[in-house]
């Protein structure tokens, strides 16, 4: 008899554990019950301690940690005066809080509130998830498939300590930025391809004791996180950055920051679609945060280079790989002895791998007709944008199916 819950959360990391507070909250208000299962393959905050892939957990977050699990506490626009009591509560579990509890909270403010790094707020997701119970479940366990039951309900298949469990739920949630995107090269070069969501201790091929010419590829976040890890992991060597345009800093002004706490205030649902794509372009895809960007932009062992790769090939003399730039100067063949695949993540991933065929054709159906042919369900090595606005505007089929969101994100 498959386990039952009004919300199913693929994945313990950050926004399970947002969602978790308010459920906790809910719960804890007497305006539930709503029970929730949260079901996490690796281990809770598994993105952020460095144990697997995506950072080593020394590389700094890019936004402050005060923008926490309850941020922006404006729970009074869905919630109405409920709202007040909800964030009231959600404030047992923020940064502060968790950094009163460390005994820690005084230095952090003494030392100026400085960017903390991916372990250090993983730890503090984990301290979250740890506390915010009321209603709230634990799987541990790799979701495979998912699946629709009776065209109302999802049914959840998850691989648990070598046995398959079967979950069902009203409403499920997808987490994490899916898997890295396709990156056409060689098969004789792969020992010198890595990717975004490489383990760090992979890079331990690179050799210690002489320099070698690194390249990465991409003008995002994990470049950036990467180049962050490399500079420290291997000194003497040197970094090329390609990036499809000059590398910009995030946007993080007031009004920046506005409109993702509360899209609103610039009526984002009124405006063209244009429009709205070029504000996660200039504030969220293929930007470096600003303090990071500092701490590299004055680094000789560092460069970065406009244009796109659009295939790697093997080195003329055999050790190393050549890339295919392609820039308004024309196509060239840099060589470098690594490359690094940062052109980001394959965010329909986790639909293609867990959505059996027909549910996909079902979703499709029913969310944009049409849906295969343009969004890249096929993962032909061409890197297709996602349908998806990352900011205020969320693809979400909750028009068509209940319950169902995909991620979206940003602090
Ligand atoms: C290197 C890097 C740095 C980033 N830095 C920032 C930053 O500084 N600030 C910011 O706001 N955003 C940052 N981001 C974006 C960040 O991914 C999102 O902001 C957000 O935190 C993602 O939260 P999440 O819960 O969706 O995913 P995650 O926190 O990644 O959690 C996803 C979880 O799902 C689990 N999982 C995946 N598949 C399955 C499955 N099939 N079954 C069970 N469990 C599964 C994983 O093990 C993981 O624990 C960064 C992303 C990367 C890759």
């Amino acid at each position: 008899m498959a386990a039952e819950s009004d919300l199913l959360v693929v994945g313990a990391g950050a926004k399970a554990a947002g969602i978790a507070t308010k459920v906790h909250a809910f719960n804890s208000l007497g305006l539930g019950p709503v029970s929730l299962k949260i079901v996490e393959g690796t281990e809770v905050a598994a993105s952020w301690k460095g144990r697997n892939g995506m950072t080593s957990g020394e590389e700094p977050l890019a936004v402050t940690p005060i923008k926490d699990v309850g941020f922006p506490y404006q729970s009074f626009r869905e919630f109405g005066e409920a709202g007040e009591a909800i964030d009231e509560y959600a404030m047992k579990f923020s940064w502060q809080r968790y950094m009163v509890a460390r005994r820690r909270y005084a230095r952090w403010i003494d030392a100026g509130s400085p960017q903390v790094r991916h372990r250090d707020y993983g730890e503090y997701l984990t301290w979250v998830l740890s506390r915010a119970t009321q209603g709230v479940s634990h799987v541990e366990g790799r979701v495979t498939r998912v699946s629709l039951e009776g065209g109302e309900r999802w049914a959840v298949e998850v691989e648990e300590a070598g046995e398959s469990s079967r979950h069902t739920a009203a409403a499920l949630v997808l987490t994490g930025p899916g898997v890295h995107r396709a990156f056409p090269h060689e098969p004789d070069i792969a020992s010198r391809v890595f990717h975004c969501d490489s383990r760090r201790e992979e890079f331990a091929q690179l050799p210690e004791e002489s320099a070698c010419d690194v390249a990465i590829v991409g003008g995002g976040e994990s470049a950036l996180s990467c180049m962050m890890f490399l500079r420290g992991f291997r000194p003497r060597s040197h970094f090329t950055v390609y990036t499809p345009m000059l590398p910009m800093s995030r946007g993080e002004s007031f009004l920046e920051n506005r409109v993702f706490s509360n899209p609103d205030e610039v009526g984002w649902s009124a405006l063209d679609q244009t429009t709205r794509r070029d504000f996660v372009k200039h504030s969220d895809r293929g930007v470096f945060d600003p303090p990071s960007l500092a701490a590299i932009a004055y680094d000789d062992r560092c460069r970065f280079v406009t244009g796109r790769i659009t295939d790697v090939a093997v080195a003329r003399g055999g050790a190393g790989v050549r890339l295919r730039h392609e820039s308004h100067e024309g196509v060239a063949g840099p060589e470098h002895d690594y490359v690094v695949n940062c052109t980001g993540f394959d965010l329909l991933a986790q639909l293609r791998g867990l959505f059996a065929e027909p549910v996909r054709a079902d979703l499709e159906a029913r969310v944009r007709p049409g849906l295969r042919s343009r969004a890249g369900w096929d993962r032909s090595g061409r890197r297709r944008r996602a349908l998806r606005c990352r900011s205020a505007a969320t693809w979400n089929c909750a028009r068509c199916i209940p319950g169902c969101r995909s991620p979206a994100s940003r602090g």
